[in-house]
C-alpha cells in the first residue's frame, strides 16, 4: 500500500476503476456481490490509543476476515520502519502476515483501513483474481475493497489541514468517493454519516455526482437534453454512413449490412457493455449485475 508524496486529485484512474468493477462481478456474479449489502461498521473496527496495540490490530484484522468471509485465513499482524503504509505477504495460508508501518502506532484509528486493503489482497488471492501490473492491481485492490464494504475507512483515513496531509491507497479522494457512491447506488446506503473527516465527505459528495453522471448517459431515459440532442444526431450519422462511432462518447452505433442498427453502451452499474436494437424505447437487463435499464434508443 502506497504512503506519502502529494495528494493526487480527479479521474486518472478512472477506466481501471471500471474495470475492476466488471470483473468484481463477473468474477463473484451478481449473488455474491448481494452479500455483500452491509459495510463494516465504524464500531467493529474502532480502535482508541488506550488498546493494547497488537491485541487491537489482530482484533480489527479478524474483524476484517469475518466482513470478506475468509473462514479459515488467519492474520499475523506485525509493525516494522518501512517506506509503504503497509505490506501483505502473499503465501499458500491459512496463515498471512501483515506488515504496518511503525507511525500505526501512535495513527491507531487508521489501522482499519490499512488492514482492509491488505485483507483484500488476501482476498483476491484466494479467488485468484489479479490485474496486470503493480499499479492496475493496486487499483483492482482498492476498488475491491470500497465496493465490496470496507473501503470508506480508506477514504475517511485521508485528511488535510495546513500541516500535514495524509491518504491511504492508490486510488485519488474522488475515486474512492465514486466507487463509493456506486455501491451506495446498489445498495441505497448512505456512508457518509460514518466519515470523520471533512475532506472525505467532500470527495464522496464529488464522486457521487460522477457516479450519477453515469445514470444519465444516453441511450438511457434518464440522460438529459444536451446529450440526447448529440445522440440524435449520431444516431442519423450512423444510419447515413454506417459510421460506428465517434470518440468521446461512452455509446457506439454497429451498423451491419442486413440487420437493424443496434447500439451499445457501457452499463451505469456494473460497465459491462450492453448491446440493443435501436428501436425507440426499449427495456433492457444487464446480465451481469440485473440493472434494469430503460433506453430510448
Ligand atoms: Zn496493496
Ligand atoms: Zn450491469
Amino acid at each position: 500500500m502506497a504512503n506519502g508524496g502529494p495528494v493526487e486529485h480527479g479521474y486518472p484512474h478512472l477506466e481501471t476503476v471500471r474495470a475492476a468493477i466488471t470483473a468484481l462481478y463477473k468474477r463473484l456474479s451478481y449473488d455474491t456481490i448481494q452479500t455483500f449489502s452491509s459495510s463494516v461498521l465504524p464500531a467493529d473496527v474502532a480502535f482508541c490509543d488506550t488498546d493494547d496495540l497488537y491485541l487491537g490490530a489482530q482484533r480489527v484484522a479478524r474483524e476484517l476476515v469475518r466482513h470478506y468471509r475468509l473462514p479459515d485465513a488467519r492474520l499475523v499482524v506485525g509493525f516494522r520502519e518501512m517506506q509503504h503504509a503497509a505490506n501483505v505477504e502473499l503465501a499458500a495460508g491459512p496463515e498471512y502476515f501483515v506488515e504496518l508501518n511503525d507511525r500505526f502506532r501512535t495513527h491507531r484509528r487508521d489501522i482499519g483501513a490499512a488492514l482492509a486493503h491488505e485483507v483484500m489482497h488476501v482476498y483476491l488471492h484466494r479467488l485468484d483474481l489479479s490485474f496486470q501490473g503493480t499499479r492496475d492491481n493496486e487499483i483492482l485492490t482498492d476498488t475491491a475493497t470500497t465496493y465490496l464494504g470496507a473501503g470508506w475507512l480508506l477514504l475517511d483515513a485521508y485528511r488535510e489541514d495546513s500541516a500535514s496531509s495524509q491518504k491511504l491507497g492508490y486510488l485519488t479522494p474522488e475515486e474512492f468517493g465514486y466507487v463509493l457512491a456506486k455501491r451506495a447506488l446498489v445498495f441505497g446506503e448512505d456512508p457518509s454519516i460514518w466519515f470523520t473527516s471533512p475532506q472525505a465527505y467532500e470527495a464522496y459528495s464529488r464522486g457521487m455526482a460522477k457516479a450519477r453522471h453515469d445514470e444519465q448517459q444516453p441511450p438511457l431515459t434518464a440522460a438529459g437534453w444536451a446529450g440526447r440532442r448529440r445522440y440524435a444526431r449520431d444516431r442519423r450519422h450512423a444510419q447515413d454512413t454506417h459510421a460506428a462511432s465517434r470518440p468521446g462518447v461512452p455509446y457506439t452505433f454497429t451498423p451491419d449490412g442486413r440487420g437493424p442498427l443496434r447500439v451499445s453502451f457501457p452499463c451505469p452499474t456494473c460497465h459491462q457493455r450492453i448491446r440493443v436494437p435501436v428501436r425507440g424505447h426499449v427495456r433492457a437487463r444487464c446480465g451481469l449485475c440485473r440493472t434494469v435499464l430503460e433506453c430510448d434508443t
